[in-house]
């Protein structure tokens, strides 16, 4: 036991994987020590955001990278290496890089996985990129034993260039904030495949690029757009508290404004989980001054991936660093997760 700190299982758990809470003190107990670097034009490790910035003259580099070990590798809406690069291509555009200059992808493969399943996933991987105007321009391919892993596990790193870096911080009283479409259709259509679940409806993951999406409410909104981050693992939810706690503010959402799908919301109500805590694939929450707010939902909801955008909340000065839901009925605190309720959702 630890004489210093609060006392932490000495052995990894899925929870530390989850996107939540608990990843996030394990990646600042285990791997932030001696990267907490403050340096000048550099937004790096400490910062927890999506990616890193590095300032080259009056410009920044954004760089990110992703692990994608979702199973099935095939799921409604998408597969693995359309994930892969929406993944990685979101976290860049949510710094402010809508434009992605390259993409790199390292494959580690199970011996014995049929290569036309390599051939489905590298398809998918070339039409996501033309989707974001992006290639890939290097990467690695590992095999390893046969049950030494699960079929295939995806890295894809990406770089980007913009004049102004959009962190997940910089929210403050009186914003608002906006989620760019539908909520919890990923984590969703993921689970109920797994579970193998009969559902009314189509569950499809929302699973997509969003960096031509971004681009459009940037073009309108500009420096009005004070935050953003892609509410993956953990759902809006845990991608709100992250923002709350940075940014110092208190964020409250209205129910009623959320936007979920019919089959989402019966899955949900079948299974108990709140779509608030679901992960999201090609979505985005948007910090936005109130004057723009209009403006930047108008650009949003003018583009084809952006038709379900809505205003969801607003930021108070009160209760620094929670999330708190308005039910119509009453306000509770939304309090947050470990993470996404199931593993290998991304
Ligand atoms: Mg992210």
């Amino acid at each position: 036991m630890s004489s210093t700190g609060p006392v932490i299982s000495e052995r990894v758990s899925m929870q530390d994987g989850a996107g939540g809470r608990a990843m996030r003190s394990l990646v600042e107990e285990i791997f932030l020590p001696g990267f907490e670097s403050d340096q000048e034009g550099v937004i790096g490790l400490s910062a927890m955001d999506d990616g890193a910035a590095i300032r080259l003259g009056d410009r920044w580099l954004v760089l990110t990278t992703d692990s994608h070990v979702v199973h099935p590798i095939f799921f409604p809406g998408g597969d693995i290496g359309r994930l892969a690069i929406a993944g990685t291509v979101n976290d860049l555009a949510v710094m402010g890089a809508t434009r992605v200059l390259g993409l790199t992808c390292a494959a580690i493969i199970e011996e014995g996985l049929p290569k036309t399943i390599l051939r489905r996933i590298q398809r998918s991987i070339r039409e996501a990129c033309a989707e974001a105007g992006t290639s890939i321009v290097t990467g690695d391919t590992k095999v390893m034993g046969r049950g030494e892993l699960d079929g295939i596990i995806l890295n894809t790193s990406g770089i980007g260039m913009c004049e102004r870096v959009v962190s997940d911080a910089g929210l403050h009283p009186g914003d608002r904030i906006i989620v760019t479409g539908s909520l919890g259709d990923h984590g969703m259509a993921v689970m109920a495949v797994r579970h193998e679940l009969e559902l009314d409806g189509d569950l499809e993951s929302d699973v997509m690029p969003i960096n031509d999406l971004i681009d459009a409410a940037l073009r309108v909104g500009g420096s009005g757009i004070v935050a953003m981050k892609d509410p993956t693992r953990g759902g809006v939810a845990s991608a709100l508290h992250e923002m709350a706690t940075k940014s110092h503010v208190g964020i409250v959402i209205a129910e009623v404004c959320l936007p979920v799908r019919a089959a989402v919301r019966s899955a949900s109500e079948l299974l108990g989980i709140d779509p608030l805590r679901i992960a999201n694939e090609g979505k985005a929450l948007l910090g936005v001054r109130p004057d723009r707010a209009a403006d930047v939902l108008d650009a949003l909801r003018h583009h084809p991936k952006g038709r379900d955008a809505a205003i969801i909340g607003e930021c108070f000065a009160e209760r620094a660093g929670s999330v708190v839901l308005d039910t119509g009925f009453g306000r509770r605190l939304l309090t947050e997760a470990d993470g996404e309720p199931l593993p290998r959702i991304c």
